[in-house]
């Protein structure tokens, strides 16, 4: 029950022989960040930066988005902050920003495309962060990465960025910099991408989106092709057996994580950090401390080796 798992409040994740995993929110306002500390979160995994536009008139401004981030490190008081930059488009409509006409928008330009495309969108956004980086560490991600020429393109204008504010003489902190991986061309190009890259997160809904070719928002469509799949898990393994070695933080930040029978599977791949919605959040740090990471190796070796949906949901019901 709620009141059991309040106990877990203060402890940190660990296994049952100690190995720690940094737990952290899914969130998408500061009101949802003062209420982490209720649910032991080691910090924020996904800080959802259009759910802030979602009713506002028009695109707040550098000053605005400043003072936000600046008041959410106060309230982190040191603890992780992963800012996702704008991920419009598809089924991310905004009403200030107007998204282009076109026949197949999940395909077409979002999250990061869209930002591509209204640079000075994401410059404002990136002027914001890396000014209140000098108040405390932020690590920034971009969703919708395909291939290392994106990332060419965005550190050009996060350098751009950083001679503006030299120039006009304000104080900006050096980032982290991490990418959401949500197609499997993000998976295959890992190793291109990876010596500019601080640590990573599996986005699970759209790894799923664009694996199986299947709209995330379809019901039927997300019962047929489900993320716990044979799949999904291989892409994710995949995943972390290119970046393991580069001993830069797996995270992984999809819906996926959150449920507490998949989330120890996940931890024996060697994820080290699962970001999840605040309500799920004591409820795994209860289940992950039920046994060795050992367990958890050979249950994932074991999950990995299942071929069949229903083996797969079968076996995964007992790993508890
Ligand atoms: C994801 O795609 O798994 C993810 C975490 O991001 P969102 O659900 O916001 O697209
Ligand atoms: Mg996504």
């Amino acid at each position: 029950t709620k009141s059991q798992l309040l106990k877990y409040k203060d402890k940190a994740t660990v296994t049952k022989d100690q190995h720690q995993i940094s737990l952290l929110a899914n969130v998408g306002c500061l009101s949802e960040i003062s209420q982490l500390s209720d649910v032991g979160a080691d910090g924020i995994g996904l800080f959802r930066t259009e759910f802030m536009l979602m009713n506002a008139s028009e695109m707040p401004s550098e000053e605005v988005q400043y003072t936000l981030y600046c008041d959410a490190l106060q309230l982190l008081d040191g603890k992780t902050f992963t800012i996702r930059t704008l991920d419009i488009g598809a089924d991310k409509d905004l009403p200030c920003l107007p998204l282009p006409e076109e026949d197949n928008p999940a395909l077409g330009f979002r999250g990061t495309r869209y930002s591509l495309i209204h640079p000075q969108l994401l410059k404002v956004q990136i002027r914001a962060v890396l000014r209140a980086a000098n108040h405390g560490q932020i690590r920034l991600m971009f969703p919708m990465i395909n291939q290392v020429e994106e990332l060419d393109i965005l550190f050009d204008i996060i350098e751009t960025c950083k001679r503006e504010l030299l120039e006009e003489e304000r104080g900006y902190g050096e980032l982290l910099y991490g990418i959401v991986i949500e197609t499997p061309a993000a998976v295959l190009n890992l190793p291109s991408m990876l010596p500019r890259l601080d640590f990573i997160s599996i986005g699970t809904n759209d790894l799923t989106q664009y694996t199986m070719a299947a709209d995330r928002t379809n019901p039927i469509l997300t019962k047929t092709y489900p993320s716990l799949s044979p799949a999904i898990l291989s892409l994710i393994n995949l995943t972390i057996q290119t970046a393991k070695p580069t001993g830069i933080p797996i995270s992984l930040c999809g819906e996926l994580g959150s449920n507490p029978n998949v989330a120890p599977i996940l931890v024996g791949m060697g994820i080290d950090e699962l970001s999840v919605s605040p309500t799920s959040l004591l409820q795994l740090k209860s289940s992950l401390g039920n046994h060795t990471l050992e367990t958890y190796k050979t249950w994932s070796q074991q999950a990995l080796s299942i071929q069949r949906l229903d083996e797969l949901n079968n076996y995964v019901s007992h790993c508890r």
